[in-house]
């Protein structure tokens, strides 16, 4: 690493039994670990003071830019305790990567690809204890902030980065069951040329209106329509979506205005090395309607790294809802699920350099 990473543990740590009481809990994002890594940058300067430090909240101006322009970005991505104890982390370099697309994308700094990796890991070197076994895993929250006091609009001059972790269990609250989802054609979440691609607080904002009909209406994630025509499928929320038709092939919505998620780009090859075929094109509401109605459509699972593969279920929208395939997790969802699970836990053997262990 390029630069010094200094370690100040915390004088006040959990303690091993109410430790072990908040894992037994579950749940996602509700409870934090003891440390966190904050590193800054600031203009002309560059990165400096990069510290694993006791989590404890921030000294935050007012006049933050982040609290008025919202220029902020982040990460989600796992550590697991996998066979053996090995602690691993998935594909972490990708996150460094889309980490800077995103930067860049919202006039941010750059962070040198080794450097992300090694402030998560030393995140969860730090507070390996947290890391739940089982089916649970230390879910990881990279982000970087811009906390400039000026309230002017230009690109602030001072940033700080931040990882902290939150041990997991299911995403869902229902568990590995299927799945329901809201389509809103009446909000979307992103436009050719805005920022659909970047992974920052300002797209979840954007959402919640639509997560809140969502709940309104008995589900639990909103599908977004294109905003232009307010036809073809994107993705959810925070998911992106892959429909299964009736030869057991695989369909996902294009690249350009959805997150390009890892977990997306996992199952893609993992696809395709089973044989499989996998179209990445528009598809729209009316034929996605039209293909479950016909049997041509059979199963639909949305992906992501904090539910990994979530079937869904049954859709709702606007004036009806329709049932996908007998409401249950089909079999080509079972089999992508069991086997990205194994080989992030290390059940099977990685032959594509995608795990890391963490040392
Ligand atoms: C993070 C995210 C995803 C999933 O990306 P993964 O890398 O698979 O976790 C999908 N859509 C949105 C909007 C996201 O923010």
């Amino acid at each position: 690493m390029p630069m010094p990473l200094s370690i100040h543990p915390t004088d006040t740590p959990t303690s091993a039994a109410e430790r072990q009481t908040i894992l037994d809990k579950g749940g996602f994002g509700t409870a934090f670990t003891d440390h966190m890594v904050t590193i800054e940058w600031t203009e002309g300067q560059g990165w400096h003071n990069a510290q694993v430090r006791k989590r404890e909240p921030f000294r935050i101006d007012p006049a933050a830019a982040v609290l008025h322009y919202a220029q902020e970005v982040f990460e989600g991505m796992k550590a697991y305790r996998g066979e053996g104890g090995a602690i691993t982390l998935f594909r972490p370099d990708q996150n460094a990567k889309r980490f800077n697309a995103s930067a860049q994308r919202m006039a941010m700094p750059t962070l040198p690809e080794d450097v992300f990796v090694e402030a998560v890991q030393a995140l969860v070197r730090t507070d390996r204890d947290w890391i739940p076994g089982g089916n649970g895993s230390l879910y990881l929250r990279p982000f970087m902030f811009a906390d400039e006091p000026f309230l002017g609009v230009r690109p602030a001059h001072h940033f700080t980065f931040c990882v902290i972790a939150s041990p997991v269990g299911d995403y869902f609250k229902s568990g590995p069951k299927p799945v329901k989802v809201w389509v809103s054609r009446e909000y979307t979440r992103a436009a050719e040329g805005g920022t659909g691609a970047a992974k920052c607080g300002g797209n979840y904002a954007a959402s919640l209106v639509a997560q809140a009909q969502a709940y309104e209406n008995g589900c639990e994630q909103v599908v977004f329509l294109d905003a232009a025509e307010h036809q073809w499928i994107e993705e959810l929320g925070g998911m992106n979506i892959f429909f299964v038709k009736d030869d057991g092939n695989l369909l996902t919505t294009p690249l350009g205005t959805i997150l390009p998620g890892i977990t997306r780009a996992s199952l893609i090859e993992l696809a395709r090395s089973k044989g499989l075929t996998v179209e990445e094109r528009k598809y729209s509401f009316d034929e996605w309607r039209a293909d479950v109605a016909s049997g041509k459509v059979k199963e639909v699972f949305a992906c992501g790294t904090a539910a990994v593969v979530a079937s869904i279920g049954e859709v709702k929208f606007e004036g009806g809802s329709f049932q996908i395939g007998q409401g249950e997790s089909g079999p080509v969802t079972n089999a992508l699920r069991e086997e990205l699970t194994a080989l992030q836990r290390g059940k099977i053997a990685d032959t594509r350099g995608w795990v890391r262990v963490v040392s």
